[in-house]
């Protein structure tokens, strides 16, 4: 067994860099490798675990779930995605009253784009610079890094790019054929900036002024991790559609497009095998129930502000700027972080990057402080040791 074991990564596709790390556990904010080391974990599986690691109430509601039911195509009924589409449209802005359940945040994003082109009957979309919205071809059309797309053009046609906080330019790239503006609240694979809520409110109203569906892609921000529910509740925004995924079910893989009620898209046009299957409903279920009674939204907001304002306080020259909202946090240095990233990982922190100099943290909400001041303490150590 242990032979074969050590063979496994030759059958590994691999298309993720590899950080030479094998996790084996996870308790709350804290992970352990396969040689028994521990970690505070800023990365949340990418932001999805929200709720920690291996959450009391959450490993109980998918337990219970797998015993009873866990595969239930769309085109039947059940009860556990009945109680959770009803609770989910409780927490979504208002008018966003409707929801497509897919698995990932590309499938999120794939079908917003399909249904903005069917209820306008237009074909094309304005994207941000620095964007990012996955990597099936749509999702991948919209993303404005290259190097997420070079190796696989043609991408979709149709795309076109403005710098993300420009309301004249995003004016400008608006035509009669424009079916949609895609944006992130806070661009996060993109180095952790944050939209000017006058820039988004500005961006909702030559949308509607132009018939031009709004998509905020919300897959990072949404269900916490930037101190509301969703981002886009900072500046008072409403999209017409809202793209979620990574912690929507706390690490359990699920999606959704939440729709407002003058979308469209006819009965079996669009459709997905996993989406809304009662699991990843019970998972989700649970995600919103802890969030809720552990008040873990509000915890992000203050929790972040403190981490931001101890990161902001570090002695030293490589750090350019602390940018984020709630426990979405970036440094943006003026060296490459991956040996940072490194040297961290050694030092107990697993933190991740966006793009080469913003060191990224995505802890999940139920961190503690000591845990944040440590993470602080040890930023300021490995930073002091690189320059
Ligand atoms: N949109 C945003 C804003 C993301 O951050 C990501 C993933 O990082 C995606 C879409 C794609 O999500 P997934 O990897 O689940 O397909």
């Amino acid at each position: 067994m242990k032979a074969l074991l050590e063979r496994a990564p030759a059958h590994d596709f691999a298309v993720t860099p590899a950080r030479g790390l094998k996790l084996v556990r996870g308790q709350g904010a804290r992970m352990w490798d396969d040689r028994g080391r521990s970690y505070i974990d800023c990365v949340a599986g990418h932001g999805c675990a929200a709720l920690g690691h291996a959450h009391p109430h959450w490993v109980d509601a998918i337990s219970r779930q797998a015993g009873q039911l866990s595969s239930c195509g769309a085109s039947f009924g059940n009860e556990m995605r009945e109680r959770y589409l009803a609770r989910l449209a409780l927490v979504t802005p208002s008018g966003l009253g409707r929801t497509f359940l897919c698995n990932s945040g590309a499938e999120s994003v794939e079908a917003a784009l399909k249904f903005a082109r069917f209820t306008t009957g237009r074909t094309k979309f304005v994207a941000a610079m620095r964007g990012f919205h996955g990597r099936t071809f749509g999702a991948m059309s919209a993303t404005f890094n290259p190097l997420y797309k070079d190796v696989f053009q043609p991408v979709v046609p149709g795309f076109s790019f403005v710098p993300f906080g420009n309301c004249g330019a995003l004016e400008a790239a608006l035509d009669k054929d424009t079916a949609g503006v895609i944006l992130e609240v806070v661009q996060g694979e993109g180095g952790v900036h944050v939209g000017d809520p006058g820039f988004l409110r500005e961006v909702r109203r030559l949308c509607t002024e132009a018939g031009v569906l709004l998509i905020l892609d919300e897959v990072q921000t949404g269900f916490g991790r930037t101190g509301r529910m969703f981002a886009c509740e900072h500046a008072g925004v409403t999209p017409d559609l809202l793209c979620v995924a990574k912690a929507m079910a706390g690490g359990f893989p699920m999606g959704a497009v939440i729709c407002a009620d003058h979308l469209e898209v006819p009965v079996g046009r669009h459709g997905s095998t996993f989406g809304g299957n009662p699991l990843a409903c019970a998972a989700g279920l649970a995600t919103l129930d802890v969030l809720a009674r552990e008040g873990l939204v509000d915890r992000a907001a203050i929790l972040g502000r403190m981490f931001r304002e101890q990161l902001e306080g570090i002695d030293s020259s490589l750090i350019r700027e602390v940018r984020g909202l709630g426990l979405m946090v970036g440094l943006q240095l003026s060296v490459k972080v991956a040996p940072i990233l490194k040297d961290l990982e050694s030092e107990g922190v697993l933190a991740m990057r966006a793009g080469p100099r913003v060191l990224r943290f995505l802890p999940p909400l139920v961190i503690g402080w000591p845990d944040l001041a440590e993470v602080v303490h040890i930023v300021e150590r490995v930073l002091k040791r690189h320059g």
